[in-house]
């Protein structure tokens, strides 16, 4: 019981701490594959603490990583972040985009736990009307304009920060081997791909993963030990590629991709429901064509698929592809498809859940939410990870880390109650010992 009570103080001292660290990121906000300051400080604090840290390349696999920027907007960024405190030993290797860093702790024999914290901003422009906006009354709003922690992943990086230090303080009574993974562009589901394909999740027997989520102020509970139902997707990006001409004196002589782009966005909508479960498409934007008397011979589109399942979103994926093969076929053009980002269907053990219930309610004295499992809107690319190590019979869960938030997910408004930092601290570490405490 100590240790848990050790848990406990610590992380609630922390509790300035963690939000001066929330709100750092918070002011620097950087979006996925530009968290180039944001993964060198981190790199930094788990080498200070003592951390074995990979970075760089060590972390993502450079060709798996999904929706890249711009080259030149990377390069940009890469200055920028040097100019707002980058930490000078670490930034370079995070040149071009390989952000994301893993801090090893090795206690010997024992079991191989994994826990993973989203550090990325999103495109999004912040509220910065100091009565409408927290952040920007108490002097923490991103000074980058167009990136904005609008999903609570500046908390999430401030958290594993804090499961660091409380690890690293505990280790005499812990066995086995501990990674924290810090993963970039979780924002259209577009990094988890590119670490579980360097392997970093293989022999893992547990992985963590929680995200901020808005509660009820009347309920004392802080966390629910898992989530479920989050759908498996794909998004592409689609050139399609006609021939221009005349549209008054020889439109015979065209290959015009306009006719190939609106057949294929009806079609991809005329994908049929699917009897076994839930299924999406959505093409988002369609951009086409450079004048009104030319036939059009460029089109982009940006669109994705979503399933229930694994099954349901190949079913999607398939359909989807062959329809913009053919539409672009039928008017002699070409199409290009891209793969911009992808996750799998979310599925918590329960076993594990239990595990975060008993020891959040009976070790660390946390109110717990009734149900075991929420379900998860959207799409998250822990999937990912979560569907690695339960492929090699490991468990997994995703929690929800319930705090009072001021404007939902995503929005220009949204900021959270940082004391949901040091709680979220608690439950990991504690979850941690109970999984290899000696
Ligand atoms: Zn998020």
């Amino acid at each position: 019981m100590q240790v848990y009570e050790h848990i406990c103080k610590m992380a609630d001292g922390m509790q300035d701490e963690l939000t001066a660290i929330r709100r750092d990121f918070h002011k620097f906000a950087e979006a996925g594959w530009f968290e180039m300051r944001t993964s060198s400080l981190i790199a930094r604090r788990l080498t200070d603490l003592g951390y074995e840290v990979l970075t760089g390349d060590e972390v993502c696999r450079a060709d798996a990583r999904m929706g890249l920027p711009p080259q030149q907007a990377l390069d940009e960024h890469y200055e920028k972040a040097m100019q707002q405190g980058a930490d000078a030993q670490f930034l370079p290797r995070t040149r071009g985009g390989m952000t994301g860093v893993i801090g090893i702790l090795r206690c010997g024999e024992g079991p191989v736990i994994a826990m993973r914290f989203d550090i990325d901003a999103l495109g999004v422009i912040e509220e910065t009307d100091p009565g409408l906006h927290r952040p920007a009354r108490e002097g923490f709003g991103s000074v980058n304009p167009g990136f904005m922690h609008a999903c609570g992943h500046d908390g999430h990086a401030a958290i594993g920060l804090g499961v660091a230090r409380v690890l690293m303080d505990i280790r005499q009574q812990l066995h086995g081997t501990i990674k924290l993974i810090f993963q970039p562009a979780e924002e259209g589901v577009r990094g988890a791909r590119s670490i579980v394909e360097n392997g970093h999740l293989d022999g893992v027997q547990y992985l963590l993963g929680a995200h901020i989520s808005d509660k009820d102020p009347a309920d004392p509970a802080v966390v629910t030990p898992g989530s479920y139902g989050s759908l498996a997707t794909t998004k592409y990006d689609v050139i399609l590629r006609g021939k221009s001409a005349h549209a008054g004196g020889a439109p015979q002589l065209g290959k015009n991709v306009m006719l190939a782009a609106a057949t294929a966005v009806l079609n991809l909508y005329a994908i049929p429901r699917h009897g076994e479960g839930q299924t999406r498409v959505n093409v988002g934007t369609l951009r086409a064509g450079s004048g009104r008397n030319v036939i059009a011979d460029e089109a982009k589109l940006e669109m994705e698929v979503r399933g229930e399942t694994a099954e349901l979103n190949r079913f999607m994926e398939e359909y989807a592809v062959r329809i913009v093969e053919n539409a672009a076929a039928m008017h002699g053009c070409t199409s290009e498809l891209t793969l911009m980002g992808a996750a799998g269907s979310l599925v918590s053990d329960t076993a594990l859940c239990e595990r975060v219930a008993e020891v959040s309610r009976e070790k660390l004295g946390l109110a717990v939410s009734d149900a075991l499992c929420s379900e998860n809107g959207g799409s998250e690319d822990v999937s990912y990870m979560m569907n690695r190590v339960q492929e090699q019979g490991g468990q997994a869960t995703f929690m929800r880390a319930l705090t009072a938030e001021a404007a939902p997910a995503h929005s220009r408004c949204f900021d959270f109650d940082e004391k949901v930092l040091p709680d979220t601290v608690k439950i990991f570490c504690g979850v941690v010992y109970d999984i290899a405490g000696q």
